[in-house]
């Protein structure tokens, strides 16, 4: 079997890379581990992903946003930061801008369901389910991705099949990981009060707590916390964990109820050396997996793919060659610049923010209350938060 692009990986910054470039006019076969019915019909993986403007760009230029139904799409209109319980609140909102909102937030299954179902409308993608990927070949004029039920030769391999990358090793490209020691706890919650499409992110001393608004009178709870407490709670029977929860934020939103089941994910994040090699290169989580706390993962996982979609079709205008070196060095180069400054500031306000040690508690307070005075950083935070600007 051949393709012009092989993608290892369906998952949302996979299907993503397959609609851009088929819309740039080329041949591209997704290979996915996973069964059929898990890329049509996705299950609820407790991941609300809030969305940039830049993002939802992207996604509706693929037909893909068009596909999430209205409900599923909640405004976010105001962020607000908070240490302790008696502190001054740090705020993000979009007051005299004329924006309805700083962003979007969209359950993770749903995304991946309009994405797959785009990718299925699409008859120039080939998508093969349930197949395990073993390794990517070279080869004179290409390479062939060696998996199960066929090989495909092609002229790129692109990996993206997630932040512990089998495809990434294989190709000897290694990783930074971070591990915080933590693990974090997803959810939905009804609750009494209403939200007011208002998102907390709350430090405490020895617990993150994010209530993240959510439509239907409901937020996702987003809680972060050493391994092994995460586990009593993700165990512990329903009565006893709305208790807990509500105690733990105060009873700030009323009577809550657990409405979901409840996920856990290990808080570990990674950036890849490099993000390419021959003929080959690493999109989404594969190339950096981000922790959470600034919910910007996927958002880059969309940028990198625009970059590198750009990056192709200059290069099939200049030589007809989807994969060669020069498409490559400005894609790594160009996705480096976007994700490395973000990476680090991330992973520094994680460790502030988990840490809690005297001079860790003292500086979070302290920064929470200069910041909010600062005008100018508060406008940076907010137009990254929005990211509106286009890829050049
Ligand atoms: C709790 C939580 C909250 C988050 N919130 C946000 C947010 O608010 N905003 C945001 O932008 N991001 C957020 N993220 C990050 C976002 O979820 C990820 O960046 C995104 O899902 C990564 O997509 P991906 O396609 O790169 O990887 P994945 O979703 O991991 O998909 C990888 C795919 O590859 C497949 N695969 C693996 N190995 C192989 C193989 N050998 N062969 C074939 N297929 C293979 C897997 O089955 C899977 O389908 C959050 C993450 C978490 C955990």
């Amino acid at each position: 079997m051949h393709s012009d692009v092989t993608i290892i990986g369906g998952g949302p910054a996979g299907l993503a890379t397959a609609l851009s470039l088929d819309a740039a006019g080329l041949s591209v076969t997704v290979l996915e581990r996973a069964p059929l019915a898990a890329l049509a019909d996705p299950a609820f993986d407790g991941r609300e992903i809030a969305l940039t403007h830049h993002a939802v760009s992207i996604l509706r230029g693929s037909g893909a946003w068009a596909r999430i139904p209205d409900i599923g799409i909640s405004l976010l209109r105001e962020a607000r930061v908070e240490t302790g319980r008696h502190n001054h609140p740090l705020t993000f909102d979009t007051h005299g801008t004329g924006v309805e909102a700083l962003g979007y937030l969209v359950s993770n299954h749903l995304i991946r369901r309009a994405l797959y179902e785009e990718v299925a409308s699409r008859p120039g993608i080939v998508v093969r389910a349930g197949v395990a990927t073993r390794r990517v070949r070279d080869d004179s004029d290409g390479v062939t991705v060696l998996a199960e039920g066929g090989d495909v030769a092609c002229r790129l391999a692109i990996a993206a099949d997630g932040r512990f990358s089998d495809i990434r090793r294989l190709r000897g490209i290694g990783a930074i990981i971070h591990d915080f020691h933590r693990a974090m706890l997803v959810c939905r919650m009804a609750h009494e009060s209403p939200h007011h499409h208002v998102a907390t992110q709350w430090f405490d001393d020895g617990q993150t707590v994010a209530l993240l608004p959510v439509n239907g009178g409901a937020s996702s709870l987003v809680l972060t916390l050493p391994p092994e407490q995460i586990e009593t709670l993700r165990t512990m029977d329903r009565d006893r964990f709305n208790a807990d929860i509500m105690a733990r934020i105060g009873n700030r939103l009323g009577e809550m109820r657990l409405v979901s089941t409840r996920h856990v994910y290990p808080l570990r994040a990674v950036y890849a050396h490099r993000f390419a090699a021959r003929r080959f290169a690493l999109i989404g989580d594969a190339a950096v997996g981000m922790h959470p706390i600034t919910a910007h993962g996927f958002n880059l996982g969309l940028k990198g793919q625009e970059i590198l979609a750009q990056e192709i079709v200059a290069g099939m205008a200049r030589d007809g060659d989807p994969g060669s070196a020069r498409v490559l060095r400005r894609f790594e180069a160009r996705h480096r610049m976007a994700t490395a400054p973000l990476f680090a500031a991330t992973n520094g306000i994680a460790t502030l923010y988990t840490r809690d040690e005297a001079p860790f508690r003292q500086l979070r307070r302290a920064g929470l209350r200069v910041a909010d005075s600062l005008a100018p950083f508060k406008a940076a935070v907010t137009n990254m938060l929005m990211d509106n600007k286009k890829t050049a």
